[in-house]
């Protein structure tokens, strides 16, 4: 990433935001991304939208890095607040490379633009990238991209390994960037809990998804 170059282009219009909104969150979400049986630790919830654009988007033939934005909604119901991540909006023009991920000038223009023309009502929520075969942790250059333009207490950083589909979440606790315990996927309202984790175990993605419904709200 040319950080100057973002720093121009991501301003406060476009990253802050404290916008929350009231609605119960999602029902039947399949718990995913954690030890089995455990609760996640930070109420995250990933849209399946969002997953299939991300796989999409990493169906390349070179192991290089991908990355993009991630939009969505910060929300608060009466078990408190959480963050719904309702799409992902891929960096085409990212130039991959083996270890690290560089958004041009170009790269985050595109991804403002569509952002504001098709996700005007969303906020930035974070964004994803990938670590071919690496596995999933934060490099000393993603803290610095995430502790520099992804500010907001609810912004997250998802990391993802494609070569054993690992996917990790990364969130702000207390000033610090930690990996959550898992977190959930969830799908249209009339969408049932086997119905989604079938599609799930369809597209490959097995990384930590629980075989039975949760009860989060228990
Ligand atoms: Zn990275």
């Amino acid at each position: 990433m040319n950080h100057e170059d973002a720093e121009m282009e991501l301003t406060a219009d476009s990253i802050i935001t404290q916008r929350v909104i009231a609605r119960p969150r999602p029902h039947r979400p399949v718990q995913a991304g954690g030890k089995v049986g455990a609760v996640p630790d930070a109420p995250l919830f990933l849209h399946l939208d969002a997953v299939t654009t991300i796989l999409d988007s990493l169906a390349r033939e070179e192991p290089v890095e991908a990355g993009g934005l991630l939009v969505g909604h910060s929300c608060t119901d009466s078990s408190g607040p959480y963050l719904l991540i309702t799409q992902a909006i891929p960096a085409t023009l990212a130039r991959g490379e083996r270890l690290c991920l560089t958004f041009t000038h170009e790269a985050w223009n595109q991804m403002l633009d569509r952002k504001q023309k098709e996700y005007s009502e969303e906020l930035i929520v974070g964004w994803y990238h990938t670590h071919p075969g690496l596995g999933v942790f934060l490099s000393g250059r993603d803290l610095f991209i995430h502790q520099h333009f992804f500010t907001d207490a609810m912004q997250v950083a998802l990391v993802i390994d494609p070569a054993d589909f690992t996917w990790g979440l990364f969130y702000w606790q207390n000033d610090e960037l930690v990996a959550a315990n898992g977190y959930y996927i969830y799908g249209r309202s009339d969408q049932t809990y086997q119905a989604l984790a079938e599609l799930l175990t369809e597209y490959g993605v097995s990384w930590g998804i629980q075989t039975e419904e949760v009860d989060y709200n228990a």
